[in-house]
Formats: C-alpha cells, sequence, structure tokens
C-alpha cells in the first residue's frame, strides 16, 4: 500500500473532499483500519504511529452507504482507548463502562455514572438502580435490549460522588458522538446531571421535566434518575408521567386508564 503522507496540502484537500463527499451521502462515522495503538488520541489525532496514515485506512462504518451503526459504536470505543484524559483514570476505577444496548435504538437512556456494580461489570445501570430502570423499561413495554444506555461520564467517581463539571466536560463528547451515531427517535436524560450536561443548562429537576427539547434534533425528555426514585418512592408516578409522554412520542401502546370499577 502506498503511504500518503498527511502533511502533504494535497493530501490533505483529497481527504477532505473525501470526507465531504462521504457526510454529503450522510455518512459521519469513520475509523482507520489497522487501528495503531500509539494512535488513540482521538477522532482530532488522524495521524498513525508514524505521523503519516494512508488514505486508505480511512474507511467509512458500512461501505454500502448505509451507517454501520454497531461498527460506529466500536470506533468510537477504540478512540476512547484506556481513557486518561480525567483524573478518575488515578482514582480506583476498575473499567470504562461505555454503554450497552441495540445500536439502532428508538430510544436512549442517559445516565450520570458508572457505580459500583457497574464498574465491576462493565455494563451501565446494573445495580439496583438498573434494575429499577429494567423495571421502568418493561413498563413501557421494551425489553432492555430493545434499547441503549449510556452515562455522561464513562468512569466511576470515588465513593459514587456526583461528576464534577469538569469531569463530563471531558467526557461529554463520546456520549455525544454515541448519540449522533445511534439517533435514536427518543433520548431520556434521568436526572440532574445528565439533563443539565445534555442542554448546559443549570435548572432544577422541578423546571426541566414535563416538556420536550430538541437535542442535536432528536427529542429529549427528563425523568428522575432511578437511585432518587429508590430513595423517593412517591415520585415514581411522576416519572411514570414522563414515560408515557416518551412512550407516546414513539408510538407505543399505552396501558389503559383504570376505570374505577
Ligand atoms: N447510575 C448511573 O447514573 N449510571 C449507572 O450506570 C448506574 C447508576
Amino acid at each position: 500500500m502506498v503511504k500518503k503522507n498527511i502533511a502533504d496540502p494535497k493530501v490533505r484537500e483529497a481527504v477532505a473532499a473525501r470526507l465531504e463527499y462521504y457526510r454529503e451521502l450522510g455518512i459521519h462515522d469513520f475509523y482507520r483500519r489497522g487501528f495503531p495503538e500509539a494512535a488513540a488520541g482521538g477522532p482530532a489525532d488522524a495521524a498513525g504511529a508514524s505521523g503519516e496514515p494512508e488514505m486508505n485506512e480511512l474507511a467509512v462504518a458500512g461501505e454500502s452507504g448505509a451507517v454501520d451503526h454497531a461498527a460506529a459504536l466500536r470506533a468510537i470505543r477504540v478512540d476512547l482507548g484506556d481513557c486518561e484524559r480525567c483524573p478518575l483514570h488515578t482514582m480506583g476505577r476498575k473499567q470504562i463502562v461505555f454503554g450497552t444496548g441495540n445500536p439502532y435504538a428508538e430510544l436512549m437512556f442517559v445516565g450520570e455514572a458508572p457505580g459500583a456494580d457497574e464498574d465491576q461489570q462493565g455494563e451501565p445501570f446494573v445495580g439496583r438502580a438498573g434494575q429499577l430502570l429494567n423495571n421502568m423499561i418493561a413498563a413501557m413495554g421494551l425489553k432492555r435490549a430493545d434499547v441503549y444506555i449510556a452515562n455522561v461520564i464513562k468512569c466511576r467517581p470515588p465513593g459514587n460522588r456526583t461528576p464534577l463539571p469538569e469531569e463530563c466536560a471531558v467526557c461529554s463528547p463520546f456520549l455525544l458522538r454515541q448519540i449522533d451515531t445511534i439517533q435514536p427517535k427518543v433520548l431520556v436524560a434521568l436526572g440532574a446531571v445528565a439533563a443539565r450536561t445534555l442542554l448546559r443548562v443549570n435548572e432544577s429537576m422541578g423546571a426541566l421535566r414535563g416538556r420536550w427539547y430538541d437535542f442535536r434534533d432528536v427529542p429529549l425528555a427528563v425523568t428522575f434518575h432511578p437511585a432518587y426514585l429508590l430513595r423517593n418512592p412517591a415520585a415514581k408516578k411522576d416519572a411514570w408521567q414522563d414515560l408515557q409522554m416518551v412512550m407516546k412520542r414513539l408510538g407505543l401502546k399505552l396501558p389503559k386508564k383504570p376505570t374505577g370499577q
């Protein structure tokens, strides 16, 4: 394979034109074939270990023209690498918790950060809050495998503390890429951290719930975090209202209202 020097303006121009062509086809996710260890710096790091990537290393996810969501998600995971972008990697995380579920999901949930169980198992929402989230999903008539679940930050904060704004800022671009790849019909922010990070506001949950937001062309709803609902079961009826709003938007069958008999 002939190596092309990315520093060469002609090569840069050709790469830009190729990317523009793919974008016009609606293809936005790219990955490098044979992705070298030393080049795991992220999407902006276009140079390989030698500093001279090959044009052929730029491959679209899904060569038929349709974006392969699973491949695109794998590419994001590769870019995330063994992340050391914020200090959480030095604070006892066992593993990165990327996200799970259907890469073509119509419904995507965004939580806050992995807890101890998630850190142990490498999957979001597998602890007590996760059990409740599973019940919420089932109440909507869906299975966990139907939806996609991810967090704003991918590493467990020490003692399960609330993620710091700077941790959210460093990590959330990966969440945004997950959302852009999956392109769900509806996005649900679970709790204030997810809602505030995505919507870039500082409102209370009371002000955030009960309405639709446009998030990168995806309708977004806010509801209570399952961990909050475990501590405040009285709020479950409000969360159910939120989920019914989501069900309506997704065209899911709503349960019949009790007749009072
Ligand atoms: N809480 C979250 O916000 N995310 C998880 O994955 C688990 C608990």
